[in-house]
């Protein structure tokens, strides 16, 4: 093994799963890294953007000292390369730890403290003194109105004592993450065995590879307690549970589906799900855009709004139409809403997936445009989850204890996927519709027929799974 070295990013890994970090860095070919997300890529060319205001906001300021990106490395392996660095002209260091969110966040998987007191610690025993901590996060609140002010846009949190409280802790943490790494650890199994899936990071696999898919880990809000028992009765996979283990019935239904091999059905709940459906049918999804930095005047840090929109209208004699739009200027969304007025009939239930986020978007644009709130407060009260079919009335092992369009739709819908599509999620549409605006008017028209075919494909996807219930309950 190459001599070690831990980043903050590293450590904030070992935090959170000792071993995972280990795999990491022991056996990098083992790691399951994936691709590098278009989600993961956005966040870090908005970290970069976020510096550059900082930058900016200094630089504004005209007689501050201050270095950016300095890099410490201790001859044991630490290394940080830290934000920015003021020299207080007192004698002092100041230190900034800069991020994209609107808080300082403390949570178990975003820990801004610690992470500032990685970068401290690492300094301190580089040789650099630090006298003070700063965490430059966005201030939620701000509205865009013209040029970016990084004044009003960015919010400066003192958070010298909270890191002062941690820092005997995280130093002996950061010694202990060192040891560890260089310490042989076992490839068989690991402590997430015992908890519950929202724990398991994508090395789970590797380290405990007898857990076939699906498992009991499938099963929805499974307790950890719940896991324990199953454990000791040697059951990981849902064929091996027995009849009598205490479940709650939407976990019994997942275990009966997967034992009977077929899907688990309540005809007399779908069709009164379906019964409540009034025509037209207005299938309908939309595409949203947000950044960290504000791209647009009158809009604030990481708020949604809608860019995009798909309807598909099915009427009562079965025919389909087709409506879209999308936006291809930098703009809000007052043109989409006024083409949304004509789209929609004054009646017929708006059916959606996952319908909370539509409804959302749908309230945000209200408050925007009062004008058109009536239109779009009506739109939500008519607007159906079919979503909603698939957490209990129709239950298939093979969603691997899922929900989501993209889970149900090949199970339901083998014939229909995405898979031929340049764009294939909602992060991936994001990313393309900001290319598509900065774009050249060929490049744009390329990625415009993208987007508008996997907005149609979402919507579309509804109808066939429409069809497929209607049939399935015939
Ligand atoms: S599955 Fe859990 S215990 Fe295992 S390596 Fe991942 S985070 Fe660590």
């Amino acid at each position: 093994m190459e001599s070690i070295r831990l980043t903050k990013t590293d450590f904030i890994q070992y935090l959170q799963c000792p071993k995972s970090l280990w795999l990491f860095k022991n056996e990098p070919t083992e790691y399951p890294q994936g691709e590098f997300s278009t989600f993961m890529q956005k966040l870090v060319r908005e970290g970069y953007e976020v510096e550059r205001y900082v930058q900016q906001f200094f630089d504004n300021a005209g007689d501050r000292n201050v270095n950016f990106q300095a890099e410490f490395r201790t001859g044991d392996g630490l290394y940080a390369r830290v934000d920015a660095l003021e020299n207080m002209g007192d004698g002092t260091t100041a230190l900034y730890e800069i991020k994209s969110s609107t808080s300082v966040k403390t949570d178990a998987k975003h820990n801004h403290i610690k992470d500032a007191c990685f970068q401290k610690v690492c300094a301190e025993r580089a040789g650099q003194q630090i006298d003070r901590v700063f965490l430059v996060h966005l201030n939620g609140d701000y509205v865009r109105n013209g040029a970016i002010d990084p004044g009003a846009m960015l919010a400066f949190a003192d958070i010298t004592e909270a890191v002062e409280e941690v820092e005997s802790e995280t130093s002996a943490e950061i010694d202990a993450a060192l040891t560890f790494l260089a310490s042989d650890q076992d490839m068989n199994g690991c402590s997430c065995i015992e908890k519950t899936r929202a724990n398991h990071c994508d090395a789970f696999g590797i380290f405990n590879p007898e857990v076939p898919t699906p498992s009991i880990y499938s099963l929805p809000r499974l307790r950890a307690n719940k896991i324990g028992d199953l454990r000791m009765k040697n059951v990981l996979g849902l064929d091996d549970v027995p009849d009598d283990f205490p479940l709650s019935e939407n976990q019994r239904i997942v275990v009966d589906s997967f034992q009977e091999g077929e899907p688990k059905v309540s005809a007399q709940a779908i069709r009164k799900f379906l019964s409540e459906l009034i025509f037209p049918l207005y299938f309908f999804d939309y595409e949203t855009f947000s950044s960290a930095v504000p791209l647009l005047d009158g809009t604030s840090p990481h708020k949604h709004f809608p860019v995009q929109y798909s309807l598909h209208i099915l009427d009562a004699d079965g025919s389909l139409h087709h409506k879209e739009y999308l936006e291809r200027q930098a703009r809000l969304p007052d043109r989409l809403v006024e083409r949304m007025q004509e789209d929609f009939g004054p009646t017929g239930s708006v059916v959606s997936w996952h319908a909370s986020f539509e409804k959302t978007r749908n309230r945000e644009m209200a408050e925007r445009y009062p004008g058109n709130a009536d239109f779009l407060n009506s739109l939500n009260d008519r607007m159906v989850d079919l979503e909603d079919v698939f957490k209990t009335d129709y239950v298939d092992a093979q969603f691997d204890g899922s929900t989501s369009i993209k889970k149900v739709l090949p199970v339901v819908c083998p014939h229909l996927d995405y898979k031929e599509l340049e764009v294939q999620d909602g992060a991936s549409a994001m990313e393309a519709w900001q290319r598509m605006i900065n774009a050249a008017p060929d490049e744009a028209g390329k990625i415009a027929a993208d987007l508008l075919k996997y907005c149609e494909r979402d919507t579309f996807a509804m109808v066939e799974i429409y069809r497929f219930l209607i049939d399935l309950v015939r």
